[in-house]
């Protein structure tokens, strides 16, 4: 699973890099194939349920699973980019959001707390915690600063398959749910909105949007509990987190 994590980050690394004005969805699609291919992986979502490409890649206020396309970012936008890899049988998966050009202060500081969430997260991934504990970190951390959490979309275990049980929603009270134990690899991922909570699916049966249309931001990583504490599997070689 670390190897498979490996080739996600690096692949969103060098998408992070590609982002710039006048760049299609498309374009960054077609790096992330060759890129996955490249390293003798499968990008794990194409095909997954019939989706049609490689990442997913929503602007603004597209939360999740939006399909590349001819569209040209901007200058202000942010994109999600969501990318997985499947290598020998395991798979990694990790999402981050990033600026096109210069973004206002007000998205600055969504992406800022959407990251500090995801790490609120990551330390109470211990054996023996409750899996709500995590969920908890991310909820408390979000909407103390005014923002909300998307509800229906949420992070999962993740091994042989993309989404394993157990499901890990961004909500939840501390203290229940199961005991994380040594060896759980979970997909933790904060999706995290300005305005209200709620979101509506499109026409393409995909992308998720906000209702009301002010922004959303997304990261995520796959995290193992140890003994050790818990182990980033789609860091980079350096053990540093694309965010
Ligand atoms: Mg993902
Ligand atoms: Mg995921």
């Amino acid at each position: 699973m670390r190897r498979a994590g490996l080739i996600v980050a690096e692949t969103l690394r060098g998408l992070r890099s590609m982002v710039e004005p006048g760049v299609t969805t498309r374009q960054l699609d077609a790096y992330a194939e060759k890129k996955i291919r490249s390293a003798g992986a499968y990008p794990t979502f194409k095909g997954y349920r019939g989706f049609p490409a490689s990442i997913c890649a929503s602007v603004n206020d597209e939360v999740v699973h939006g399909i590349p396309s001819d569209r040209k970012l901007r200058d202000g936008d942010i994109i999600k980019i969501d990318c997985g890899a499947t290598l020998d049988g395991y798979v990694g998966d990790a999402a981050i959001s990033i600026p096109v050009g210069g973004i206002s202060s007000e998205i600055e500081k969504l992406l800022q707390v959407t990251r500090e969430s995801l790490f609120k997260a990551l330390e109470k991934m211990i054996p023996g915690n409750r899996l709500y504990d995590v969920s908890y970190a991310v909820q408390e951390h979000v909407e103390d600063r005014g923002y909300s959490i998307v509800r229906e979309f949420c992070g999962h275990g993740v091994g042989q398959r993309m989404h394993e049980d157990p499901q890990v929603p961004n909500y939840g009270r501390p203290g229940t749910g199961p005991k994380l134990k040594e060896g759980w690899v979970l997909a933790v991922e904060p999706m995290v909105n300005a305005g209200s909570h709620e979101v509506k699916i499109l026409p393409d049966g995909w992308t998720v949007k906000t209702k009301d249309g002010r922004a959303s931001s997304h990261f995520e990583h796959t995290i193992a509990v140890t003994g050790n504490g818990p182990m980033v599997l789609t860091a980079l070689d350096d053990g540093s987190m694309v965010l």
